[in-house]
């Protein structure tokens, strides 16, 4: 990047984390970059997330949308002005959000699944594909001046839903709660098991690098916020030190681990 003058970088969000941290490794501030904007997709993005990586690389930072099935990248993309939804491209792809449940379209501006119907491809149109994906639409027009109907970040898929206990959980739930924590880094796990047929969770949060909280105190306070947001206690919660949990170099992040 730095020989090359990279402008823009396009990446998921867990890479681009792996990216500044292996900078500073190499040794060059990973704001002097010379990147300005991060594009990234293909995992899910909660505002914590996007964040950090604006801070950590000192960049504007814009989720961008789409599916194998469909087009890959490019169903649905941020404007850089605004930050405030993905813009859908209507022209091409006419989408609706159902009940996941029912599959009956929901009220205009209620979560539901997205489902998505090709208005151009040829030889492999799809109709009203159930995408697992969860989002809202927004129809009211965006600050940039575009039109076209802008989806939510994607923050869970309708198959992520996690039933611990009989309590549903997206685990982008326990992502955004926890992140909001101070002294905690943008990376954690979560691994579920069954013991004498109970379920069981465990919850790995990696402490920030350049915290001073305490141990004890960061555990409180990640316990309560758990427990104020989302009702819900981990059976166990485990905090590492930083770059304790495994990064991912390629591919996809996972970070649910389901042993039951
Ligand atoms: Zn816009």
């Amino acid at each position: 990047m730095v020989d090359l003058e990279s402008d823009v970088f396009t990446c998921t969000p867990s890479y681009a984390l792996y990216l500044a941290e292996t900078a500073e490794e190499m040794g060059h501030d990973p704001r002097e970059l010379p990147i300005s904007t991060v594009v990234f997709g293909a995992e899910p993005c909660t505002d914590p997330m996007r964040e950090e990586i604006e801070e950590r690389l000192d960049v504007t930072g814009i989720d961008i949308y789409g599916l194998s099935e469909i087009i890959g990248p490019g169903v649905s993309n941020e404007c850089h002005e605004a930050q405030d939804g993905l813009h859908i491209w209507e022209d091409h792809f006419l989408p609706e959000v159902v009940d996941p449940r029912t599959g009956e379209p929901v009220e205009e501006g209620e979560e539901g699944e997205l489902v998505l119907t090709t208005l151009s491809k040829e030889a492999l149109p799809v109709l009203r594909y159930r995408t697992g994906d969860l989002t809202t639409l927004d129809y009211e027009e965006c600050e940039c001046g575009r039109t076209m109907v802008r989806m939510d970040n994607v923050t869970g898929r309708a198959d992520d839903l996690l039933i611990v206990r009989g309590v549903n959980l997206y685990p982008s739930e326990i992502e955004h709660a926890v992140l909001d924590v101070d002294g905690v880094a943008p990376h954690y796990r979560i691994d579920l098991d069954r013991e004498e047929n109970l379920d069981v969770l465990e919850l790995t949060v990696e402490r920030a690098e350049d915290t001073d909280r305490g141990h004890a105190e960061l555990r409180e306070e990640i316990l309560e916020r758990l427990e104020n947001v989302l009702s819900f206690t981990p059976d166990e919660l485990t905090l590492v030190e930083a770059g304790g949990i495994a990064r991912s170099e390629v591919g996809k992040v996972q970070r649910v681990y389901d042993h039951r």
